[in-house]
């Protein structure tokens, strides 16, 4: 019996795919890429990966009313089956360590092997948070450690490590804040956020109880410092602002927009997610930043996305330290490092507010950030922001003159270079250029975000591309633009070399099909 499936194919049978090209194949297969199924209609029920012996029918069936009635319905194949369905899906995957990444406000830079070796260390790796305290004073260095650059690189007081990424960050710094507040018995209900910071900002203050109200960005992409500033007064609790903010511009006036702020009574949450940009050069402590976290897994180079786990610690000031969460780590003035618990928070700590994890944080991510950090030393971090930097504005300036640059006259960008979908034929879109640059090899950047212009593609290409990369991605971009102006049909159904073309994306985000529900044909 063969198994059929809900899409009618049959396995070992050619699968019908869009394979017209100059040279179709009988298997729809091309060069070594193969086409690849389901592993549902990959396998069948009657294969098994494993020989097992058949169970003694004479035994007692200890499952009486829980025996299952009828097979259960999971594809059957053999190890080596298996593990070339998987090598080929991860085959279909694109990667920073494959080519281009230039998602913006996403810092997709090269991680260095260097940080891998490090982390597989046995000491590090296999690290467990239930280990007596007395076993892990390594990792609690190196937490120490981390914390200390943290601090120096951010010019604040103090650093909670626990948070397991940026949104995870953001509240911690908000809780921080209505912490703080509460503590001088200050229950205030609203936060700003500008329009021009990351959606995650607004998300967290509303997630964390608060009214959120919008602050308009001047028509320079930066904060409208005069509306802040009106809006200011008693009830409202503090600001959340992205600096860089997410039109890849640096906020000139944030220490004028901190210091209304404090006279007003609240206190400022800076998203330190574009971090990179600023680095070694600016402290956000400097500016009167009360909390700020940092995405390790942007800035400090630890493999993100699908690739790996996020961290997110926050920097404190001097105001917000008190109200940290647990656990910390403590080193004492005789270099003695303490683990701080709730069974030992006491009179030393009473301000915590609670916790934000299980335990102490994203071990592998620490220990890989802390061999970036050291690796390059305070004066290779400060090249790489500068790098980072001067890749943007190169970026930049070789595409302004065919792609809307809404701020390019504003001066330098920072990490990121923003361009409008301004001066398209009718009918083309942002989309379009987008899935054309699939076909030219390369990951497109974010697009449709910041949504105070219209049609944004934001690119950020990180210090770690070489300029033939860049010259390349240019390349590309500039002929995208060209056939977007002139109206190139071709671009609509792009991309013509991607293994599936243009799929339904709002049917896909609003109708997803999570479950295979094909049923056998007995
Ligand atoms: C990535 C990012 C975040 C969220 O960080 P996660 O680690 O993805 O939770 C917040 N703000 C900005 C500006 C970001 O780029």
């Amino acid at each position: 019996m063969n198994k059929m499936n809900a899409s009618g194919w049959k396995p070992g049978t050619p699968v019908s795919v869009d394979n017209e090209g100059d040279y179709p194949t009988v298997t729809g297969n091309k060069a070594l890429m193969l086409e690849e199924r389901l592993v549902f209609e990959l396998g069948t029920r009657e294969t098994c990966g494993v020989d097992l012996p058949e169970p003694d029918a004479s035994a007692p069936n200890r499952l009486g009313k829980f025996a299952r009635r009828k097979p259960i319905d999971l594809p059957g194949l053999s190890e080596p089956e298996t593990v070339r369905h998987y090598t080929r899906l991860s085959r279909q995957n694109y990667a920073i360590d494959l080519g281009l990444f230039p998602l913006g406000s996403c810092t997709m830079k090269h991680n260095p092997r260097l940080n891998e070796k490090v982390a597989r260390m046995p000491g590090f790796a296999d690290v467990h948070p239930l280990q007596p305290v007395d076993t892990i004073k390594g990792a609690l260095g190196v937490i120490d450690e981390l914390s200390h650059w943290l601090i120096e690189l951010t010019g604040m007081s103090a650093v909670a490590m626990s948070p397991k990424a940026g949104a995870h960050g953001e509240l911690c710094g908000i809780l921080c804040i209505r912490a703080a507040l509460e503590a001088r018995g200050d229950m205030r209900k609203v936060v700003l956020v500008p329009e021009s910071a990351h959606g995650t900002n607004p998300a967290t203050a509303a997630f964390a109880g608060y009214e959120v109200e919008d602050i308009p960005a001047a028509p320079d992409g930066r904060v409208d410092l005069d509306a802040l500033k009106a809006r200011l007064g008693p009830d409202v609790a503090g600001v959340m602002i992205t600096n860089p903010n997410t039109c890849g511009l640096f906020e000139k006036d944030m220490k004028a927009i901190s210091d209304a702020v404090h006279a007003a009574g609240g206190l400022v949450y800076c998203d330190g997610a574009n971090f990179n940009a600023i680095m070694g050069r600016v402290r956000p402590g400097d500016l009167g930043v009360d909390a700020m976290h940092i995405n390790l897994h942007k800035t400090f180079s630890t493999p993100h996305g699908g690739g790996g786990p996020g961290s997110g610690p926050v920097v404190l000031s001097e105001a917000l330290a008190p109200f940290a969460p647990l656990p910390f780590v403590v080193k004492d003035a005789d270099g003695e490092i303490r683990l701080v618990e709730e069974e030992n928070v006491g009179d030393e700590f009473p301000g915590s507010f609670g916790r934000m994890t299980a335990f102490h944080g994203q071990m592998g991510m620490f220990t890989r950030a802390l061999t970036y950090i050291l690796s390059h030393g305070a004066d290779g971090l400060r090249q790489a922001s500068g790098d980072a930097v001067l890749n943007a504005n190169y970026l930049l300036r070789s595409l302004d003159d065919v792609l809307d640059a809404p701020f390019g006259d504003a001066g330098h960008c920072m990490h990121e270079a923003l361009f409008s979908d301004h001066g398209f034929a009718e009918g083309m879109s942002t989309l379009d250029v987008a899935k054309g640059l699939i076909d030219e090899g390369f990951h497109p950047m974010t697009m449709y975000f910041p949504l105070v212009v219209h049609g944004a593609m934001l690119v950020e290409p990180t210090e770690t591309e070489s300029k033939a990369t860049l010259d390349q991605f240019v390349v590309a971009m500039r002929s995208l633009a060209e056939r977007a102006k002139a109206g190139d049909e071709t671009l609509k159904s792009a991309p013509h070399h991607a293994p599936r073309a243009r799929l339904d994306e709002a049917h896909a985000a609003r109708k997803p099909v999570l479950a295979w529900n094909g049923q056998d044909d007995a």
